[in-house]
C-alpha cells in the first residue's frame, strides 16, 4: 500500500502572500476577497514536486477556506482543476488536518490541526524546509527514493 502525503494550498501550492503583495491587499484582508483565491500564481517548484510524489505515494491536497469566505471553496477547486489536474477528485477541505490519517503533511502553517497531525508535519518555509527541494530530499531519504 502506497504511503499517503496532504499538502497544503495557501503557500504551499499557492502563492498568497505574493498576490496580495502584488495587490497591495494586507495579506488578512485578502482571504475574504471573492476572486483571491483563483488567481494565485503556484509556489516555485509547487507543481513539478506535486507532480513528483504523486508517482511514489498517494497525495491529496488538504486545504482549509476561510469559513467567512465560502467563494474561497469553489475557487480552489477551479485552481486545483487548472494548475493541478492530476489531483482529480483528491481535494479536502478541513479546518481540523489532524483528523486526517497519513504518513506526511506538507503545510506550511501550524493552524487548523498541521500541529497535531498524526503523521510527520513538514513545515515548509520555515528554517527546516526553507523550499520545494528541501522537502523532496527529506521524503527522498526518509522513504529511499528518488524524487
Ligand atoms: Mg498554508
Amino acid at each position: 500500500m502506497k504511503k499517503i502525503i496532504y499538502i497544503d494550498m495557501d503557500n504551499t501550492l499557492a502563492d498568497y502572500l505574493g498576490m496580495a503583495k502584488q495587490m497591495q491587499i494586507d495579506p488578512s484582508e485578502a482571504k475574504h476577497l471573492k476572486g483571491f483565491f483563483e488567481k494565485l500564481q503556484p509556489m516555485p517548484n509547487a507543481i513539478d514536486s506535486y507532480n513528483k510524489l504523486a508517482e511514489h505515494f498517494d497525495v491529496y491536497i488538504l486545504s482549509t477556506g476561510p469559513w467567512s469566505n465560502p467563494h474561497s471553496l469553489y475557487e480552489k477547486v477551479l485552481w486545483v482543476k487548472q494548475h493541478l489536474p492530476k489531483a482529480y477528485k483528491n481535494v479536502i477541505f478541513s479546518h481540523h488536518k489532524d483528523l486526517n490519517i497519513g504518513d506526511y503533511l506538507i503545510d506550511d502553517s501550524i493552524k487548523n490541526g498541521a500541529q497535531d497531525f498524526h503523521g510527520k508535519h513538514i513545515q515548509i518555509g520555515s528554517a527546516a524546509f526553507p523550499t520545494w527541494n528541501d522537502v523532496l530530499q527529506y521524503i527522498s531519504e526518509q522513504e529511499n527514493i528518488q524524487l
